[in-house]
């Protein structure tokens, strides 16, 4: 063996150069901040082409840049998201104090599978666990939870536990033909269809709820099927509720779901169904869920304390879930991946545990020191405790309710412009949250109108397909018009989730993410609007 090699290739992959690595570092952070100076998406174009036909490794054993040179057109053509321009949807810039938790993470590259490989990580992951179940069930008596890959897993996890309750043993034995449904509403989100297709109860079991126009689930039919399924032969082992739909920002209510549960399963002396919430979105509003209006220390408007005031009271809610999904990928401006299922008991885990031989050894062993007991990854990162820790305690109570209650109130202003506009609808009037969704017509329209015959159920089929085909292209004009130095991109989705009489509603959509974004950007979105003929 080339023992010189082989030496040169430990020393320069092996051993820690600070200066080396720093180096490299900063001519990372120098291109990004040239990028920051550019409009938003403007680095470089895609080459699919040969992507996959020119697979290259070097043969000769090479240094740092070589690793830095492999990557660095990708990094270069990637959006980092910072740009105030980007309204697109949930996706905002990583906050750094994230970046400083995630760094530390990367050096140490904890395992959190079981104690023994992350030590203290560990122990970070509950701290991180327990601070975020205090902040949602606000102080809870015993909960726990876990980082997981996304907001899918985490609902997954949610719906998981719902099917072991109803259906014991299925971890070993399988669902043996048993028929299991779930129930979402019909503005939640995808990832529940591919939950309920990978646990194995088929999406077809998954049973959408239409909502109000306030995009929250309908308690009265939630109740109707509820018994409509168990008169069928089915368990329902789970209801996975939404707090903040993707598009509108729909919050469905928590305590009368729980309500509905409980006296479903009184009433036919059945399981009570696992009430899951998913508030991968919305969780972010629960910095706002004890702010003292009276004292109003941070100065918020009167406008924004009667916001605040909706705020808690749905927050409240929060308290009578089962288990909650949070992305702080999200709304938490942190790094992927940073998700947690929280459960407000914690021993509602031992329905994760493996094999029913587990469940004794469960309960005596310290599942807090051997996650790997119930996840269902091996091996996981602590890329979120670490960004989630240094983010919640870097930027602070106060820091999080200033973030939360800006992205309303700019939605709010925006909202106020709109709705003023004979030929605009606002949508989501009634929900509080950072996201704006609304029609923009051809002058002349009568926006309101049109929209009180979609809901009265008094318009043709033909005639409202006319209309949404003109919502589409008068979105289709701004973009073609778009300046891409100074006009929001927004994007446009075909159904906002609430579809009274079956019709499906699109809409234009901007989500107000980047702290950065102000009220001259809200100005130009409503020009461009003005402008369009
Ligand atoms: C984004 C989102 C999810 C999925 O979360 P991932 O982290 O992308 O897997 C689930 N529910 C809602 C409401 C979401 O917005």
């Amino acid at each position: 063996m080339n023992k010189e090699l082989y030496n040169q290739v430990v020393n320069s992959f092996f051993h820690c150069d600070p200066e080396a690595i720093t180096r490299i570092f900063n001519e990372f952070l120098t291109a990004m901040q040239a990028q920051e100076t550019m409009p938003p998406s403007s680095g470089m174009e895609q080459n699919y082409e040969t992507a996959q036909a020119n697979p290259e490794i070097h043969a000769i054993p090479g240094n740092l840049k070589d690793a830095r040179d492999a990557i660095f057109p990708y990094f270069w053509g990637t959006d980092g998201w910072s740009s105030p321009l980007h309204l697109e949807n949930v996706k905002g810039p990583a906050n750094y104090a994230s970046l400083v938790g995630a760094l530390a993470c990367l050096l140490k590259n904890p395992n959190l599978c079981t104690d023994t490989y992350s030590q203290r990580s560990n122990e970070l992951e509950i701290k991180a666990i327990t601070s975020l179940a205090n902040l949602l069930f606000y102080h809870t008596d015993d909960p726990s939870g876990v980082f997981t890959m996304g907001g899918t897993t985490s609902n997954l996890y949610g719906a998981k536990i719902g099917i072991e309750r109803v259906a014991p043993g299925t971890m070993r034995t399988g669902l043996q033909g048993k028929k299991i449904a779930g129930i979402v509403s019909t503005a939640s989100h995808y990832s529940n269809q591919s939950v309920a297709g990978w646990l194995g109860i088929g999406a077809d079991n998954l049973f959408a709820i239409p909502t109000d126009e306030a995009m929250s689930m309908r308690i009265d039919l939630l109740e109707e099927q509820l018994e409509k399924l168990h008169a069928e032969g089915y368990s329902v082992a789970f209801v996975t509720a939404t707090f903040g739909t993707t598009d509108a920002f729909g919050v469905d209510d928590v305590s009368g779901i729980r309500r509905a549960l409980d006296e479903f399963a009184q009433r036919n002396d059945v399981t009570v169904p696992q009430l899951h919430v998913d508030a991968a979105v919305g969780w972010v509003m629960s910095f706002l869920a004890d702010y003292d209006s009276n004292s109003n220390s941070l100065d918020f408007s009167n406008q924004m304390l009667e916001t605040i005031q909706r705020i808690q009271v749905r927050c409240r809610g929060l308290r009578e879930a089962d288990s909650i999904s949070m992305d702080f990928h999200k709304m938490g401006w942190g790094h992927y991946p940073g998700s947690a299922l929280l459960v407000n008991r914690r021993k509602d885990l031992k329905y994760l545990a493996r094999t029913v031989e587990d469940t004794p050894y469960f309960s005596e062993a310290d599942e807090r020191r051997d996650p790997a007991l119930f996840t269902l990854e091996c091996s996981r990162p602590a890329l979120g405790p670490f960004s989630v820790m240094a983010s919640l305690n870097g930027i602070g109570l106060n820091g999080w309710r200033l973030l939360a209650a800006r992205s309303v109130d700019l939605a709010n202003q925006l909202k106020e412009r709109l709705e003023k506009l004979p030929y605009c609808k606002v949508l989501n009037l009634q929900t509080d949250g950072p996201h704006v969704v609304w029609w923009v017509l051809p002058k002349g329209r009568d926006a309101k109108q049109i929209y009180r015959e979609v809901q009265a159920g008094t318009m043709k089929a033909e005639e409202y397909s006319h209309y949404t085909s003109e919502i589409q292209r008068q979105f289709d004009k701004r973009s073609k018009s778009m300046s891409p130095k100074s006009d929001a991109r927004l994007s446009f989705t075909t159904s906002i989730g609430y579809a009274p009489k079956d019709m499906k509603i699109p809409a234009w959509k901007a989500v107000f993410f980047n702290p950065k974004t102000d009220e001259t950007i809200i100005d130009r979105i409503i020009e461009s609007i003005e402008d369009l003929v």
